[in-house]
């Protein structure tokens, strides 16, 4: 049972933060934090409640200048739930005297449980078991309840239990300042005797949320009629209910909540559905067993198994469990993307960035309808993505950085480094290879689907208006017989601009060309696969013409590459740059991830160094297959050096600070085929990045998505050497030897429920259910055939 539970005894309040964004609950549509139900915003509590896709802007002045940020809206706290016995004070953990106190996050159900006892200062003890879950099976419903018991008294003890509009965004300290409220409370009532609503409208976006809730009582197991009295304020609304208790008769005071937003759709308006919903939905135990029921399904389809220790396994469970909590089948018709940083908190203000990258692999081998969903929700920005290439003098469209509710770049101009109490301009926007990240996902998605319908009714567009758009940035050196794509920021964020040039931004990242180069070729494959007469109308459609083709396919051979020491530079002139060193800074700092922070306080800069925030150079040996970069780099003129990857990692792995989530995870990745020990080191790490928090504090503003997915995906496609590239499933397995058996069901494309089990010694693959036809595999070098229904084992030496 460990391998799905998540545990933490006795309440600490300085981890508190951290078990709040870890034990969240949602269900690709809401989520809310796992906060104490008795708690409010404040000291270490911070009951945020987030819904996909509810953004709203605020704007302010700062450093002097007009601000204006858009961020995922903190919503009323439907957890609000506390007592008293008698007429002493509220609950209150921080202050009380609680005894054994136990947290436990139920992987495998999606529930988490709180008990504890409560003595206070007449030695009267109240023991207290609450549950909740937030349903997978009723997207806009959740539960929660506690079960009181006063274990040596007789006497009253009122629960007041409501919903609670007056909140802000405060949960990131940081942006104290950048303003917090976004709501206005429009409504709060109590419903009849045993309910509340409340609703509420976004400031600027004017997104009305209504949440209603019902309180139902039982004694020993059978609901009672106790006395209930309104708590009303104008952003609260809530209600008082006395039970009369004797000495260990147990109370159970269950809450079920309804949420719904304008954004919905098949509602008439959100507060009376909300308000509706509160009063016909089922009994809590109901919803729960539908709940438990929606897990069971979804893990039946999506657990990966490994026979290592229970805590690897638990936490790539709760990888799992918070990816499912983010995206799910429950996102499929919101227009939403997917959040860096989840539905867990407010860091990066729900944005959207190219962390996709990481979680699309393993979702477009389970639940391909959530990939495209979620992938149309870049389709959809189009428009805007062609606005922000325009406004900025190109052609086609260029994706934004940050994105969030209509597509605009969300990047800020200005960010903090606490550690100097300096406003700094921020210029990660430059990071345009966002632009292959959207095309690369796009591609994926197709390769292991083979939906040549999407690709003709939305991928292809968007694949051929961002080749457009590097085809526009790219210049073109006559002189060379090159291209140069200048003034853009890699995925290292350390590096933003030359210590001798005065503008922003760097020359010819090589992952940004490597990729680029990918990228046309992928364009020019699609116009040859598309049908026939959506081709023709595509092209004609979007103006593409035959002299933009021959450009692409130019530029796929000519590309600039720069190169020092036998290695790609990560961008031109990166040769020119001191060495730090690193012996002196952990020395001195201790912890040196966040080195620009370090660097910029001291009145110095990243910029000057050969170091990185993450892998930059690396993140091609991520995406593509040796073999796909090898084709690359031959085709652009350059000479292919089987030694290259590993004389890359030597170079780059030792100058990475790893300020990024994401780093150690690729670097696992990258070295898995060179050194096995060194992979599984950096894989153990990658994986404690969000339960232990490795970056002290950032986890609690929101999980790491893009991190905690890709480990799971590194597991399923580092390690096993799965690729799903030109109509083949490739498998060239390298397991750690720590694992003993790892197991898992994938979907490729019309072959559901395929199980793979890997071994040391074998590759099994079973195809279960084939509605497919022959499935055709190529296991490292031999070409196989697995019969619809049959299995296959392969013997690995
Ligand atoms: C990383 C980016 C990432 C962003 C959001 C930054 O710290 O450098 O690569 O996209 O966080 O997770």
């Amino acid at each position: 049972m460990t391998a799905w539970l998540l545990r933490y005894d006795g309440y600490d309040p300085e981890a508190e933060p951290l078990r709040e964004a870890l034990c969240t609950l949602g269900n690709g549509r809401f989520a809310t934090r796992g906060a104490a139900s008795e708690s409010s915003a404040g000291g270490p509590h911070y009951p945020g409640t987030y819904a996909a896709g509810v953004f709203n802007r605020l704007s302010v002045t700062m450093a002097g200048q007009p601000v204006e940020n858009e961020s995922m809206v903190n919503l009323p706290n439907w957890l609000s739930l506390t007592f008293r016995v008698e007429d002493g004070p509220w609950l209150d953990v921080d202050r009380d005297h609680i005894e054994d106190y136990v947290q436990e996050l139920d992987l495998r159900r999606g529930v988490l449980t709180r008990r504890f006892r409560v003595v206070d200062a007449e030695g009267r003890i109240t023991a207290v078991a609450q549950r909740r879950f937030v349903s997978m099976a009723d997207p806009y419903c959740a539960g929660q309840d506690a079960t009181i018991v006063a274990e040596n008294y007789d006497g009253t003890i009122t629960v007041r239990s409501g919903l609670d509009a007056g909140v802000a965004n405060t949960g990131v300290a940081r942006y104290a300042g950048l303003g917090d409220q976004h709501l206005t409370c429009v409504l709060a009532e109590t419903l009849d005797k045993t309910g509340v609503v409340v609703g509420v409208r976004t400031t600027q976006s004017r997104v009305e949320v209504g949440v209603g809730a019902r309180h139902r009582v039982l004694r020993d197991g059978s609901p009672v009629d106790v006395p209930a009295e309104s708590v009303l304020r104008e952003d609260y609304a809530g209600q008082d209910l006395t039970l009369t208790v004797q000495q260990g008769q147990e109370h159970t005071v269950e809450k079920t909540m309804a949420l719904y937003t304008s954004r919905d759709r098949a509602l008439s308006e959100p507060f009376g559905e909300a308000r509706e919903k509160a009063l016909c939905m089922p009994e809590l135990d109901e919803l729960l067993r539908r709940h438990v029921l929606a897990w069971d399904h979804l893990w039946a389809r999506c657990d990966m198994e490994i026979d290592a220790s229970e805590r690897t396994q638990m936490v790539l469970r709760l990888h799992l469990f918070h990816l499912l909590q983010t995206v799910s089948n429950n996102s499929l018709d919101l227009d939403v993307g997917i959040p860096a940083r989840g539905l867990h908190g407010e860091a990066y203000r729900g944005h959207i960035f190219w962390d996709e990258t990481f979680v699309y692999p393993y979702l477009n081998l389970r639940m391909p309808e959530v990939s495209k969903a979620l992938l149309l929700y870049r389709w959809r920005r189009l428009p805007q993505a062609r606005r922000l290439a325009h406004e900025a003098g190109y052609a086609g469209a260029m994706f934004p950085w940050q994105s969030s509710a209509n597509g605009r770049e969300e990047t800020q101009t200005l960010h903090l480094n606490p550690a100097s109490g300096h406003w700094l301009p921020d210029n990660s926007h430059l990071q345009r290879h966002i632009n292959v990240a959207v095309a690369y996902n796009t591609w994926q998605y197709y390769e292991a689907t083979g939906d040549l319908d999407f690709l003709a009714t939305y991928g292809a567009e968007v694949l051929f208006e961002i080749a457009r758009f590097w085809a526009s940035i790219a210049t073109y050196d006559r002189a060379d017989d090159r291209y140069d794509i200048r003034n853009v920021m890699g995925p290292d964020e350390y590096h933003d601009a030359y210590p001798w040039r005065d503008e922003a931004g760097l020359d010819n990242n090589a992952y940004t060309n490597v990729m680029v180069v990918w990228l046309l070729q992928r364009a020019l494959r699609c116009v040859e696969i598309l049908p026939d007469r959506r081709r023709r109308q595509l092209l004609d459609l979007l103006d593409i013409r035959r002299s933009d083709l021959e450009r692409w396919e130019h530029m796929s051979r000519k590309m600039r590459l720069a190169w020092h020491d036998g290695v790609l530079s990560q961008f031109e002139g990166y040769e020119r740059l001191k060495e730090l060193n690193w012996e002196d800074y952990r020395i001195r700092y201790g912890d040196i991830g966040r080195l620009d922070r370090i660097l910029e306080a001291e009145g110095d800069s990243t910029n000057g160094y050969r170091l990185s925030k993450q892998a930059d150079v690396l993140m091609l040996f991520y995406l593509l297959s040796e073999t796909e970069i090898a084709e690359i780099i031959e085709h652009l003129g350059y000479r292919w050096d089987p030694l290259l990857p590993s004389r890359c990692v030597d170079f780059y792995l030792h100058r990475t600070a790893h300020g990024s989530t994401l780093s150690k995870l690729v670097h696992a990745w990258v070295v898995a085929r060179i050194d096995r020990d060194v992979a599984w080191r950096l894989f153990l790490e990658a994986l404690e990045s969000d339960v232990s928090d490795v970056q002290g504090g950032t986890t609690q503003e929101g999980i790491h998505l893009g991190a905690m997915v890709g480990t799971v995906d590194l597991l399923q496609r580092g390690f096993t050497g799965l690729e799903t590239r030109g109509d083949i499933l490739r498998f060239d397995p390298y397991l750690p030897e720590e694992i003993g058996q790892l197991h898992f069901r994938m979907r490729y494309r019309e072959h559901y429920g395929l199980e793979v089990f890997l071994t040391q010694d074998e590759l099994r693959i079973v195809g279960r259910r084939h509605v497919g036809g022959q499935l055709h595999l190529r296991v490292r070098d031999t070409d196989l055939e697995v019969d619809p229904g049959g299995a296959i084992s392969i013997p690995l030496d």
